[in-house]
């Protein structure tokens, strides 16, 4: 998996660059960029903070079919994952935090 910044969505609020902890992300003319995207080791921190679904994974054949694309919805409460795949099949999954955490 590899992240995918779609530049249309972009508002460059700069709330990606702040929680990359490799500071991989960078805003180039108000858009965010990445340095470069093979030292990216897929935290996902960056597709859980962007609040315009800007930033994406992209999934292998094998994880999701070519062309799928993995985005997250962050709430207060929830953490919503949404699979897009390639022909506009849409599959969710929430995940409740204070559960998630409850082990
Ligand atoms: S997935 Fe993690 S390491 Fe990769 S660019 Fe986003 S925040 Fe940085
Ligand atoms: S968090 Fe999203 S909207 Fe904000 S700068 Fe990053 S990619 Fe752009």
């Amino acid at each position: 998996m590899s992240i995918r910044i779609e530049s249309a969505k972009c508002v460059g609020c700069g709330r990606c660059t702040d929680v990359c902890p490799g500071n991989l992300l960078f805003l180039q003319q108000r858009k965010a960029v990445i340095r470069d995207s093979r030292d990216c080791w897929g935290c996902t921190a960056c597709v859980k903070e962007c609040p315009q679904d800007a930033i994406c994974f992209t999934l292998e054949a094998t994880l999701g079919g070519a062309g799928g694309r993995l985005y997250a919805q962050d709430s207060a409460a929830t953490l919503t994952w949404v699979l897009r795949l390639a022909d506009g099949a849409e599959q969710r999954i929430t995940v409740n935090k204070q559960q998630a955490n409850a082990y």
